[in-house]
């Protein structure tokens, strides 16, 4: 079968890839729609993780079988059925996974990402339980979107909003143009600092301000703040924005090196909450009621056949969404 894979530090289309067979617990997924975005091209390109295999962790697919016995109620919900799915992919015997917390599962792969072969094939295999039924309603350009707009819905779980709450998105990537959209819904006063000025144009259809990240004061006055970039300057602003007692969220550690002083969190009482799950349900739920707009983040449709250099694309700074159909 057709995949596209990492191979020299480059994403190369192999048309002679062995077909996957599901192991125990695992389903044979074949993808109906495709998402390309910039980690996919750091995966490939191994910048900032070390990984070799099939690329690719967001799709849309159909499941073909599920390794479970046929009357395991989790198979009779799943096959034939359109999917989406969280890249996360707990071992789910793990003492943290019987405790609820796979998420923190020690043993867990990433689908493209990390130790596991991703969705840019003909076909490919996941641990049943990260899979989540879509419905008809539901077209494959918006389900496309729901781990990453599951990631956005998971970091604002954790988040509690008094009154007009005053929030600042760092970042124009589709994270941050999703958490600023699901923020402002929640009626919150919401402005997005980025530095590509079309995508910062996005958010006035949405009721979201927007800002260069040069321009802003650094008042220590916003209530949460969101790093969507992981960058030693964002976080570091991040920090300058936050005010006493108030919650920076941080999405992403692009640059490892990326710090905020212990004293700082110490002298300025502040919440640091990472977050790096997905509530892939609730995003289906939302995609389906149509609250957020994920069309505008869709920056081009390529074919299977493109996304190698669909890669170098998603690598220009400021691209959003790159989607390909399945091979
Ligand atoms: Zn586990």
């Amino acid at each position: 079968m057709k995949a596209i894979r990492s191979h020299n530090r480059k994403a190369i289309l192999d048309p002679d890839t062995p077909e996957p067979a599901p192991a125990p617990g695992e389903a044979l997924v074949t993808p109906t729609r495709l998402a390309i975005d910039a980690d996919d091209d750091a995966a490939a390109t191994n910048t900032d993780r070390d990984f070799s295999g099939i690329l690719g962790h967001e799709f849309v697919g159909v499941v073909e079988q599920v390794n479970l016995p046929t009357d395991d109620p989790l198979a009779t919900r799943l096959t034939g059925v359109r999917v989406v799915g969280s890249s996360h992919a707990p071992c789910g015997t793990c003492e943290r996974c019987r405790a609820g917390l796979s998420l923190h599962c020690p043993n867990a792969t990433t689908l493209g990402l990390d130790q596991r072969d991703g969705c840019f094939a003909q076909r490919f295999t996941i641990p049943a339980t990260s899979l989540v039924p879509i419905p008809d309603t539901l077209d494959d350009e918006r389900a496309v979107f729901a781990s990453s707009l599951g990631r956005v819905l998971h970091a604002a779980q954790m988040l509690r909003l008094e009154g007009k709450t005053y929030v600042s998105v760092l970042g124009d990537g589709p994270i941050a143009l999703l958490a600023a959209q699901v923020m402002v819904k929640r009626n919150a006063s919401v402005r997005l600092l980025g530095t590509h000025e079309a995508n910062l144009e996005l958010c006035t259809k949405w009721g979201v301000k927007h800002r260069q990240q040069h321009e802003v004061g650094r008042r220590q006055d916003q209530d949460i703040v969101f790093d969507c970039t992981g960058s030693d300057e964002s976080v570091a602003l991040a920090a300058a924005l936050v005010r006493p007692r108030g919650s920076v969220v941080l999405m992403r550690a692009r640059q490892h090196t990326a710090t905020i002083s212990a004293a700082a969190v110490i002298r300025d009482e502040l919440h640091i909450l990472g977050s790096r799950g997905c509530a892939i349900a609730e995003a289906v739920a939302e995609l389906t009621a149509d609250r957020v707009d994920v069309l505008s983040l869709i920056a081009r449709r390529l074919r299977f056949e493109d996304a190698p250099q669909a890669m170098a694309a998603a690598r220009e700074p400021g691209t959003l969404k790159i989607l390909f159909d399945a091979a």
